[in-house]
């Protein structure tokens, strides 16, 4: 077994932000994860830059208490004092003068320097401009940055630029942590690393795709951003489209970033804009028990979906005539996100009595656990004749691989470390984002101009009737979600 714990060199990580949610949450108790994997070496440090007055002591507390509610893990104190030993902090104030000579005089400018921006994105251009003008980000420097993109192609075009005054496209980290989720580039092994599934992968084959990203939570704190956003915004131009380009993009002729992403670049190029009857818009109703969606996002009047479904096509030989459905919503009946891959039926049948139109699904689950399982039709043990039954095939193969096949890795966490080592692949392109909203736009366009009122729907199920409708009218029928 080929281990996967591949040391990084010695670095330094300043995060932006380091006291805030993000923070807390999902960057340092996912690198505290990797410190326990043994991938931190014991040169590297991590910064955090806040507006918050705290010494380093005070951050390493605050830091140890995240890791206690997030980190996931059981951790002995002396790996704890061990990591935590490797944390500093510095206050700054992203559009003052504070703190930022200080900051200079901390980074060792001979390593790996990465600073990732877990702020608002208004604050952006504020940190390149000083990274920039008290010389702490050189040519070799990385920053990461975190959706939102913008909220349209002009406001992302304007983060772009305000990013590129200061830093080339090849330090520019745009994380998308579905990118990050070992099934996702285990998809890319699957296809591009057998014979047997692309010469399938097309229109001749392939009846139709889905990719359902099902929440169960509502809104919650997020109610006064996400109002201004909605489910096709927060959602669907970024999770939903990244997993959308890696399904249905060409072989790249190499697995390096920019091949990889030209390749996604003529995904979204050739998507089209879907007819208003193929996109359904919800919102979730009030129940006895709990507020609907206008209560939470405190907006009595709001017309933002928090539910969206959708059925598209890309124009080009591999996929013409295959629709490619899309949903994603909140406070719905699972937590589940799924790519199902619907192979055609097989057309005829040789066994006598078996009605049943047998096809092969391929099903690339991201949540609630990862795994990949392929339906497979076979015959029905024992005697009695030739019944057929449709069984699945883990392509997880969990058994064979050891432990190693139920990696815990976190999303945040591997990205990070691509961010150490310099590796862009499963990172967005800014050509790609504003791709993306090329798309998206004159959609929302389209809603606000003949004033789209989202349906509501009941809380705990899989969305309004519509959206099953969507499927039903064609034959076919939602799989992503468990009934
Ligand atoms: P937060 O409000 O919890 O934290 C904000 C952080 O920014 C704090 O550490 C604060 O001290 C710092 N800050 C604010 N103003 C500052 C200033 N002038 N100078 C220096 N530091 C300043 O926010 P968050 O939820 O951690 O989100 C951070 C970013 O990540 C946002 O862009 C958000 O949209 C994005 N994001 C967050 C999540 C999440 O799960 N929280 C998920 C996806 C994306």
């Amino acid at each position: 077994m080929v281990s996967r714990v591949i040391p990084v060199e010695d670095f330094d990580l300043v995060i932006f932000g380091g006291t805030g949610d993000l923070a807390r949450r999902k960057i340092l108790p996912g690198l505290f994860r990797r410190f326990l994997a043994g991938q931190m070496p014991k040169g590297a440090r991590i910064i955090g830059a806040a507006r918050s007055e705290l010494d380093d002591a005070g951050y390493r507390k605050m830091v140890d208490e995240a890791i206690g509610e997030f980190g996931g893990v059981d951790a002995k104190r002396a790996d704890l004092d061990a990591f935590l030993a490797q944390l500093h902090y510095i206050t700054v104030d992203a559009r003052g003068t504070d703190g930022w000579s200080e900051l200079h005089d901390l980074i060792r400018f001979d390593l790996v320097n990465a600073f990732y921006f877990s702020v608002a994105p208004s604050l952006f251009g504020d940190l390149a401009e000083r990274l920039h003008d008290y010389k702490i980000a050189d040519d070799d420097s990385r920053i990461v940055v975190e959706k939102p993109f913008g909220r349209d192609l002009e406001t992302a075009q304007a983060l772009n630029n305000t990013l590129a005054q200061h830093f080339d496209e090849t330090q520019i980290y745009r994380i998308d942590h579905y990118l990050g989720k070992e099934t996702v580039q285990n998809l890319m092994a699957v296809r591009f690393g057998n014979l047997l599934f692309e010469p399938l992968w097309n229109n001749h084959y392939i009846d139709h795709i889905q990719i359902t990203v099902a929440e169960t939570v509502g809104v919650e704190g997020r109610g006064a951003y996400y109002d201004q956003a909605g489910a096709m915004r927060d959602m669907v131009q970024n999770h939903l489209m990244q997993l959308l380009c890696l399904i249905a993009m060409e072989a790249p002729s190499v697995f390096d970033a920019d091949a990889v992403r030209d390749e996604k670049l003529k995904v979204i190029r050739a998507l089209q804009e879907p007819a208003p009857h193929h996109i359904v818009r919800g919102q979730y109703d009030a129940s006895k028990t709990a507020p609907g969606y206008r209560e939470e996002a405190g907006n009595p009047q709001s017309h933002t979906e928090s539910f969206i479904a959708l059925r598209c096509e890309i124009a080009n030989w591999r996929w013409a005539g295959v629709p490619f459905y899309l949903r994603t919503g909140k406070k719905l009946k699972a937590r589940s996100s799924e790519i199902t891959v619907v192979y055609k039926d097989i057309g005829h049948s040789i066994f006598p009595g078996d009605e049943k139109r047998h096809r092969n699904i391929l099903r690339i689950q991201l949540q609630p656990n990862e795994g990949m399982e392929l339906q497979v039709t076979i015959k029905e043990p024992g005697p009695g004749g030739m019944r057929l039954i449709d069984v699945p095939l883990d392509m997880t193969f969990a058994e064979a691989l050891g432990p190693d096949a139920e990696d815990s890795t976190d999303a945040y966490e591997r990205l990070i470390m691509d961010v150490i080592r310099g590796n862009q692949t499963l990172f967005m392109r800014g050509d790609e984002v504003e791709a993306a909203w090329r798309w998206t736009d004159p959609i929302i366009e389209g809603w606000q101009r003949r004033g789209d009122v989202p349906k509501l729907y009941d809380q705990g199920t899989t969305g309004p009737e519509d959206a099953l409708m969507l499927l039903h009218r064609e034959g076919r029928r939602w799989q992503g979600i468990k009934e």
